[in-house]
């Protein structure tokens, strides 16, 4: 029996028969990335390969350093008799699922997926597969998304509120991702859309690679706070909210999602808007892989693999993959 095609090491996920890590944990020759957040795409590997529209975040992150490849969705690539592709995993700019085949055998990994739409993220593609390694951020039946347009309502709603208030709006927001989602999807007829510094700076990098991005102000320390009074602040936390005056806190995040973490959030308010699969997304993408095994990782993998379990399906939890390998 030969080698699985993938296998779990110290320093991730790993090919042993294409000799390159996916997402790598570790300082690795070769590296495959799904997608630019931070705990997925680590600076200081030999050599990058990734879908085009990551490689501008890379390199912004890692301040140019790395030898970057890039391919379109669908494109393929054979590494060492390994065929490998990428496809849209709807999650942010440029994410993207990995799938792997070799002598009729497919696996893939998804990476972070999600199924809602995103204006800058290609719909999430299934594809039919061996093995499915799935994440599981929000793998709990308590996740289930409301619609993104109710989301929208009730967040202006807030927002309005706040301006008769004479209140700023912040809202806490990923700073790769969730905020340009935001910037697509806010209404600039209720007022100006400002942008914390750190969340300026990735947006001014995506623009200067040609990402289309709606306009936006971007907050500096000589922001006057008048200026302000109607506007709504991205932000990546509570930075600059003592100084700006009377302002409004507002987490946008699938956290959101059950009270407790809401109440835990420093406002106490929170919006349910989320870059990963909720519970029953998670569980029909596994359906259309009609994968025959599943691995489960990055969040609640116990719970998945139970529930997978009980619905007569070959899961394990990513560890396995090293398991096996002894
Ligand atoms: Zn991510």
């Amino acid at each position: 029996m030969r080698a699985p095609l993938l296998q779990l090491t110290e320093a991730g996920l790993y090919c042993p028969r294409g000799d390159f890590f996916i997402d790598p944990l570790k300082t690795v020759p070769r590296a495959v990335i799904t997608h630019g957040h931070s705990d997925h795409a680590r600076p200081g590997m030999g050599a990058y390969l990734c879908h085009n529209d990551s490689i501008p975040i890379l390199q912004h992150r890692f301040r140019g350093r790395g030898i970057f490849d890039g391919l379109q969705y669908s494109e393929r690539r054979v590494v060492n008799g390994i065929t490998l592709s990428l496809h849209p995993a709807g999650h942010i700019l440029g994410s993207a699922q990995v799938r792997l085949e070799a002598d009729g055998e497919v696996w893939v990994v998804s990476g972070d997926y999600k199924r809602q739409p995103d204006p800058l993220a290609p719909a999430f593609e299934p594809q039919q597969c061996n093995v499915f390694i799935t994440e599981s951020t929000f793998g709990l039946p308590i996740y289930q998304w409301p619609d993104v347009d109710d989301v929208m309502q009730e967040m202006h709603a807030w927002w309005r509120g706040n301006i008769e208030r004479d209140m700023i709006s912040m809202v806490q927001a990923y700073p790769l991702g969730k905020a340009q989602r935001l910037l697509f999807l806010l209404d600039r007829s209720i007022g100006p859309i400002y942008l914390h510094a750190s969340v300026a700076d990735m947006y001014m990098a995506l623009r200067a690679s040609g990402i289309d991005l709606p306009d936006a102000e971007i907050l500096t320390a000589a922001t006057p706070p008048s200026l302000l009074r109607s506007a709504l602040v991205i932000t990546p936390g509570m930075t600059d909210a003592e100084r700006l005056g009377s302002s409004a806190m507002a987490m946008a995040s699938g956290w959101m999602a059950v009270r407790a973490q809401r109440q835990r959030s420093p406002s106490g308010v929170g919006f349910v808007l989320s870059d990963h699969v909720d519970w029953p997304d998670l569980h029909r993408t596994i359906d259309e892989t009609q994968a025959e095994t599943v691995y489960v990782t990055h969040g609640y993998e116990d719970d998945v693999v139970r529930y997978l379990h009980e619905q007569g399906r070959d899961a394990r939890p990513l560890a396995h993959l090293a398991i096996a390998r002894r």
